[in-house]
C-alpha cells in the first residue's frame, strides 16, 4: 500500500452492501449473519436484490421487512418494471412506503435468457419511467444502475450515458455501477459521466471474489469483463478454495484503494451473501464497527 493514503487519512467512506434473498434456511441463515457482521460497520443503507417471479419477489419482500424489523439498518429494496404493470409495480412501492421503507433501487430488469425486452403493455418503458413512477407515488430516495462498460443493449456508450442523465433527471439521487475490475474503467467512465454534467454521485459497485469459476459466470451474463491479468491471478487455484479468497480479498483490497486514493469516497459491495470479504475491505478503507 505505498503510495496510497493510510486508512482513515483521507476520511472513512459511506458504505452500502447487497444482498439476495434467500432461497432455502441455510441460505437465509447465512444471509442474516452477513448482515448481522456487517451492520456494526453502520451503512448508509444494505440493498435486497429482487428477481422475475411472484415467489423470488415475495422473498426480497421478506428480507426488506425482516431488516426494517430487527435492525436499525436502512434497507434499500431493488424494484424492477419488466414484465409488470404499472398498476403492479405500483402497489409494490405503496406497500413498501407504507411499511417504512424509504428507499428504492430503481432497475428495468431483464426480460427472460434467450428473449429480447419488450415493454409491458401497461407497464413502465425502461427504468427512466420506472423512477418517473415512483416519484409521483412518494418521496422515496432512489438509486440507479450504472454501466462503465456499457450496458449489452445501449446503442452507443453516449447513447448509455445519456440514459443514466434521463434517470437521475427523473429523480433519482445517485447511480451504482455494475461490477467492474479495471479500475481504469470507472475512473474514465467517471471522467465521461462529468462531461455529460452529471453530478450526482456514481458509485463503484465492488464484488469481491471468493470462486473465480462462479464469478466468472456471474461476470459473463451482466456484460462486464474479466481483464487477462484477473485471469492469470486465479490461474491453477480452481480446486484451492483458501488461495482463491486471499487472491480475491487482494484484488478487491488494491482495487478500493486505488479508488481511494483517487478521490472515490463512496462504495457498494456486492457481498453474495457472505460478510467476511466486504469486512475486511470496507476495514482497509478506514471503516471501524461503531457501538450501538
Ligand atoms: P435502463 O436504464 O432502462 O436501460 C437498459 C438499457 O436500455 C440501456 O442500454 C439503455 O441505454 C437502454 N435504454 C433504456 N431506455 C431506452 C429508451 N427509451 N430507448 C433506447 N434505449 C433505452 N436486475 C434484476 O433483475 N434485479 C435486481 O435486483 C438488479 N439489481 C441491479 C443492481 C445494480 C447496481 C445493477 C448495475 C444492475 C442490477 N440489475 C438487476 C440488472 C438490470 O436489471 C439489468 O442490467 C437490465 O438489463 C437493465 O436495467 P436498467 O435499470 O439499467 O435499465
Amino acid at each position: 500500500f505505498a503510495g496510497l493514503p493510510a486508512p482513515g487519512a483521507v476520511g472513512v467512506p459511506r458504505l452500502s452492501f447487497e444482498f439476495f434473498p434467500p432461497r432455502t434456511a441455510p441460505v437465509e441463515a447465512q444471509a442474516w449473519a452477513a448482515i448481522q457482521r456487517l451492520a456494526p460497520l453502520a451503512p448508509h443503507f444494505v440493498s435486497v436484490t429482487y428477481g422475475a417471479g411472484g415467489s423470488v419477489q415475495d422473498r426480497t419482500h421478506r428480507m426488506v421487512a425482516r431488516i426494517l424489523r430487527e435492525t436499525t439498518l436502512t434497507p434499500a429494496a431493488h424494484l424492477t418494471c419488466v414484465g409488470a404493470s404499472r398498476g403492479a409495480v405500483d402497489d409494490i412501492a405503496r406497500r413498501y412506503w407504507d411499511a417504512g421503507v424509504r428507499h428504492i433501487v430503481a432497475l428495468r430488469g431483464d426480460p427472460p435468457p434467450g428473449e429480447r425486452f419488450s415493454v409491458h403493455p401497461d407497464g413502465y418503458r425502461d427504468a427512466a419511467d420506472l423512477v418517473a413512477g415512483l416519484r409521483r407515488i412518494a418521496s422515496f430516495e432512489i438509486s440507479v444502475a450504472a454501466y462503465p462498460e456499457v450496458h449489452p443493449e445501449a446503442a452507443s456508450p453516449d447513447a448509455d450515458l445519456d440514459n443514466l442523465r434521463r434517470k437521475l433527471d427523473a429523480g433519482a439521487s445517485r447511480a451504482i455501477t455494475q461490477l467492474f475490475f479495471d479500475t481504469d474503467i470507472y475512473l474514465r467512465f467517471i471522467d465521461r459521466c462529468h462531461a455529460k454534467g452529471i453530478t450526482a454521485p456514481v458509485v463503484p459497485g465492488i464484488m469481491p471474489i471468493s470462486n473465480f469459476a462462479k464469478a466468472r459466470r456471474f461476470v459473463a451474463s451482466c456484460g462486464a469483463s474479466v481483464p487477462r491479468w484477473l485471469d492469470g491471478l486465479f490461474e491453477g487455484l480452481d480446486t484451492d478454495e483458501g488461495s482463491q479468497h486471499l487472491v480475491g480479498a487482494v484484488v478487491a483490497a488494491e482495487q478500493v484503494r486505488l479508488l481511494q486514493a483517487n478521490g472515490v469516497d463512496e462504495f457498494h459491495f456486492y457481498t453474495l451473501n457472505r460478510a467476511e470479504m466486504s469486512y475486511a475491505i470496507a476495514h482497509l478503507l478506514g471503516a471501524r464497527p461503531r457501538s450501538g
